[in-house]
């Protein structure tokens, strides 16, 4: 048996599109195009050419950004003072202040300060909060991503038995929540799990997300299970995910690639996550469902 490989690219552009369709409508109601604020403090490439990918992002789907590049010697101060200015301001919906952050700024202590409306990377204490008890709130892209893959390839998770490898803010917390919130049997491991691949073949969902190349291979993959790689490994073979491909294809029933799986469906659901806090800032029904 050889997998079904899910095609986040396509995904993520099916999302796009419903995203253009609900920005245009949203602007005609607000009489203004949604707005994201994008924060990039130092001068780190990577995060660079996420925060562009982001603004070009909005760009193509009528979302406004207004970009912030304070010099990388700001204070946590004056981040804190641009954070609150960015709450305060009407125009601005989302606000996206990229990670990580130079050493003089304790970032937990800038994404406590926004706005948990604004707050489209989902991760303030508010956030996490809500998403825990299963109350509305604005969700990680990532793992939100993740949910309308799996939706996208027909698995609803009810009842299936879901396996998270991580245990981030970012990635495996928030997708414990998700999977839970949508019935699944969640079981999430990390680095002090013993017998991993025992663990990991109990999966009809498995999730990697550990940030460790190749870690998860055939024998920890139950026959037919789908299996979503969020790692994103920078190697000498090129970008490699946290699962082996080549050998995982031949035991999973669907699989995401690296690249082109998860990673298109996080700045898609960034997007999403702008359209729903305006919405939700002047409470303004959707009319087409939440993807999650
Ligand atoms: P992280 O904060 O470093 O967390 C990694 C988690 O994996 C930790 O909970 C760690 O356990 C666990 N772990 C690491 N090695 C393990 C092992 N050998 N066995 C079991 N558990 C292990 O990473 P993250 O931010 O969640 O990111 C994870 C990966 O996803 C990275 O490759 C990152 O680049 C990628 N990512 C991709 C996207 C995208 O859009 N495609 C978005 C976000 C992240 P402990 O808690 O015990 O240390």
């Amino acid at each position: 048996m050889v997998a079904t490989v899910i095609d986040g690219k396509a995904v993520a552009a099916s999302v796009r599109e419903r995203v253009r369709a609900d920005v245009e409508q949203l602007s005609a109601e607000l009489g203004r195009p949604p707005g994201l604020a994008t924060v990039l403090v130092g001068d780190d490439p990577a995060s660079a050419i996420y925060v562009r990918r982001k603004r070009e992002a909005c760009e193509e789907v009528g979302i406004r950004s207004f970009h912030h590049e304070p010099g990388g010697s700001i204070s946590q101060e004056e981040l804190l003072e641009l954070v609150v200015e960015l709450n305060e301001a009407d125009e601005v919906d989302g606000i996206l202040v990229q990670l990580p952050l130079p050493e003089q700024i304790d970032s937990d202590v800038i994404v406590a300060a926004l706005d948990p409306g604004k707050d489209v990377d989902g991760l303030t204490p508010t956030s996490a909060g809500l998403l825990a008890r299963g109350e509305p709130g604005l969700v990680p892209c990532t793992p939100r991503g993740i949910m309308e893959l799996l939706s996208s390839a027909g698995i609803d998770p009810a009842g299936r038995e879901a396996v998270i490898v991580g245990r981030s803010n970012l990635v495996g917390r928030p997708l414990f929540s998700l999977l839970l919130g949508a019935n699944a049997t969640v079981t999430v491991c990390h680095s002090r799990t013993r017998d991993l691949p025992e663990v990991c073949r109990r999966g009809e969902i498995l999730i990697a997300a550990a940030g460790s190349p190749r870690l998860v291979g055939a024998e920890m993959i139950r026959p037919g299970a789908t299996v979503i790689d969020v790692g994103t490994n920078r190697t000498d073979d090129g970008l490699v995910g946290d699962v082996d491909f080549d050998a995982a294809v031949e035991v999973a029933g669907a699989i995401t690639p690296v690249p082109g799986g998860v990673g298109p469906m996080t700045i898609a659901m960034l997007l999403s996550n702008t359209v729903d806090a305006a919405r939700l800032r002047h409470k303004i029904a959707a009319t087409s469902g939440r993807p999650t």
